[in-house]
């Protein structure tokens, strides 16, 4: 049975970034998120970067009106009776997700794939909250997910080989590559980039540089397109954290203590370009280094 109809959990930069994708892919898609005025920014930036893409001739008009009709809001999870395949893309915190999980899939389709876009969080302790561990499978994609051509693929053990070919015919269909990870703390990506970005954290924290210093440090000595700064303001710094901790905790090893000024940070809730100041303050027209 091939996936048709697509639920997405959670409206921020994740969910819409897959919501963009997967209806210019040509699938119905329904977003739910706490708020409706979470969907409703979800689908004004979905718009504007449509526009762009039409603008960069990379689609024409038509597409967009196309792409953006297929896009609707599920005002509960009762929405996603028909849903093929749900994504979870909400907040990175494990208590969120099971709740997530266990309030909706009495609502889904047996057969029904439930999957889960987390930065870190084990996909086998994840499946256990549902009524499906074998229709269950961690689906990773990158940010922005319209841009980004990877798409981490991750087995639960309970994930039966039905679940991941359904599930890999439908990444496929998105024009992405997969890269198939084994269910370990934070999979393949974030388990070396998040400790580069915490590094670079320790970095800022010990004096050893400052903001613009470590950020041109590293996108002009190691011509990364952005400094680790800039992408954990981009990443969100709360994600940023809970990775950490998961590696942390997860791998039992002090080499991955988040940084207290990490720490620091997110207590404040300075949490990166979406709360409009992290390690830069974005509120005037060009980014300020806050360090
Ligand atoms: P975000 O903070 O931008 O969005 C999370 C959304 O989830 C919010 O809109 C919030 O209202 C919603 N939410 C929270 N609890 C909910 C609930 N119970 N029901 C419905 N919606 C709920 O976070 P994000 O950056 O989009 O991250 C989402 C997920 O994607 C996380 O698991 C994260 O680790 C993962 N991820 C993030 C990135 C990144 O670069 N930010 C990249 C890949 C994967």
């Amino acid at each position: 049975m091939p996936i048709k109809k697509i639920g997405i959990v959670g409206a921020g930069q994740m969910g819409s970034g897959i919501a963009h994708v997967v209806a210019l892919s040509g699938f119905d898609v329904a977003v739910n998120d706490l708020e409706r005025d979470r969907f409703d920014k979800a689908l004004s930036s979905i718009d504007k970067n449509l526009t762009r893409q039409v603008a960069s001739g990379k689609i024409d008009e038509e597409e967009k009106k196309r792409t953006l009709a297929r896009i609707k809001f599920a005002e509960s999870f009762a929405d996603f009776a028909d849903a093929d395949l749900v994504v979870e893309a909400a907040t990175e915190e494990e208590t969120v997700k099971r709740k997530i999980f266990v309030a909706l899939c009495p609502y889904l389709k047996p057969d029904a794939i439930v999957s889960t876009n987390t930065s870190s969080i084990s996909i086998t302790r994840l499946a256990a909250a549902t009524d499906r561990p074998e229709h269950f499978i961690g689906l990773h994609f990158m940010n922005p997910a319209p841009v980004m051509e990877l798409v981490e693929m991750i087995r639960g053990i309970a994930t039966d080989d039905v679940t991941f070919a359904r599930t890999r015919e439908f990444v496929d269909a998105l024009g992405k590559t997969v890269a198939v990870s084994e269910d370990f703390p934070a999979f393949m990506v974030n388990r070396i980039l998040l400790p580069m970005i915490n590094e670079a954290v320790y970095t800022l924290y010990e004096g050893v540089g400052s903001v613009d210093a470590i950020d041109t440090a590293m996108r002009l000595g190691a011509h990364h397109p952005m400094g680790p700064l800039q992408l954990a303001d981009f990443i969100g710094l709360d994600t940023c954290l809970s990775i950490m901790q998961v590696l942390y905790e997860g791998l039992a090893d002090s080499k991955y203590r988040p940084c207290p000024l990490l720490v620091k940070y997110v207590e404040a809730g300075w949490l990166g370009r979406k709360t409009h100041r992290g390690f830069y303050d974005y509120r005037g027209d060009t980014p300020m280094p806050t360090r």
